[in-house]
């Protein structure tokens, strides 16, 4: 197929190896996050290989589908689970991330009845506001869950930087920490995790702070793309282009760099109108907005992209019809080609 992701998994498995060994001598294990690669096995038995404690999705369907390619290992779902969808993540995870006492007690009565111990963790609030138990309420769940038949608590977590990028810093990572060691003294028990949070963490893990007891962090675009994800920084010693996203020329022709014509809103809403710079050397590429956040996509040095509609990406440049043209992809490209069925994943290496 002309339109594929090319993934470079020696290129995983490098990033992986790395930041396992970096976060290692900071007593942190990595929890390998499969959500971008729509839990690809492929990518999910890399991090394996590659030294990770386990392997998180923020959604069953991935995880189901890793267990029935017979990924082995330890399936955290990191997203809380949904109510109607209780019996399916214990039949498939581990452990997963829990906010609502509600869903816990669904995850324990199910247990008791199938006879299988669901690890739950529990996630807190610590200013991102997106999902997590408010501080205040935090013990009470504790209870609640530590009281139930069927799950067994194993820890907490937190999650920043993903809805309003509030920063993982040694102010809110200190917070975790005491809230664990207030648990431990309070109900006497002990948790074996105390996950810090995603990608926008290692900054913070690897800046030297005192880690407390923080001992986990879930990894996806650091291992995948290279890159921390607050700005956007390649994280030094990783490969920053293990996917590929490439197709073919459909059309290559001298246009003129301004449309005419009376304009009302283009297919995807309104475009600023391109300046007049005279003709130029106009490329279309067979993939489009279906496809990738076209917004995503780095195209060849010497080329750029001036729009995208669903199916063709507009490119300035010259590039014959019939060629390949390929495009490296950030965290959203990569999430949405990863995602269309009209992409050919095509793996290479990870053979070890
Ligand atoms: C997506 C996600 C991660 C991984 O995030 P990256 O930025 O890709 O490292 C970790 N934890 C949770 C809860 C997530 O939703």
């Amino acid at each position: 197929m002309a339109l594929r992701l090319e993934v470079d998994l020696d290129k995983i498995a490098h990033n992986t190896r790395t930041l396992v060994r970096r976060l290692a001598r900071r007593g942190i294990s990595v929890t390998g996050v499969t959500k971008a690669t729509l839990g690809s096995p492929e990518i999910a038995r890399v991090f394996l290989r590659a030294g990770v404690r386990s392997l998180g999705d923020s959604r069953v369907e991935n995880i189901e589908a890793m267990r029935s390619a017979g990924v082995l290992g330890t399936m955290t779902l990191i997203r809380p689970p949904m109510l109607s969808q209780a019996a399916r993540v214990l039949q498939c995870a581990d452990e997963s991330l829990n906010t609502e006492t509600e869903v816990i007690v669904a995850l324990s009565a199910l247990g008791v009845q199938t006879g299988q111990t669901h690890r739950v963790v529990l996630l807190v609030e610590l200013g991102d506001l997106r999902d997590g138990i408010m501080p205040a309420d935090l013990f009470d769940v504790v209870r609640e869950t530590l009281r139930l038949p069927g799950v067994r608590f194993r820890g907490l977590a937190a999650n920043l930087a993903c809805r309003c990028g509030v920063v993982p810093d040694a102010r809110n990572m200190a917070e975790l920490s005491s809230m664990a060691r207030a648990i431990e003294s309070e109900f006497g028990v002990s948790t074996d995790i105390v996950s810090g949070g995603n990608s926008a963490n290692l900054e913070w893990a690897l800046s030297g702070a005192e880690v407390g007891r923080v001992d986990n962090l879930r990894l996806g675009e650091a291992l995948l793309l290279g890159c921390e994800p607050l700005h956007r920084h390649p994280i030094e010693g990783l490969h920053g282009d293990a996917f590929t996203l490439t197709s073919e020329v459909i059309e290559c022709k001298v246009k003129p760099s301004k449309p005419w014509g009376d304009r009302g809103q283009a297919a995807f809403g309104s475009h600023t109108p391109a300046e007049d710079r005279g003709l130029i050397w106009q490329t279309i590429v067979a993939l489009g907005l279906q496809d990738t956040d076209c917004s995503g996509l780095s195209p060849p040095t010497g080329t750029s992209i001036l729009g995208a509609s669903s199916d063709h990406l507009v490119v300035e440049g010259r590039v014959a019809v019939g060629a390949t043209m390929p495009f490296q992809v950030n965290y959203s490209a990569l999430v949405r080609a990863m995602t269309s069925p009209f992409v050919a994943k095509v793996y290479k290496g990870g053979i070890a």
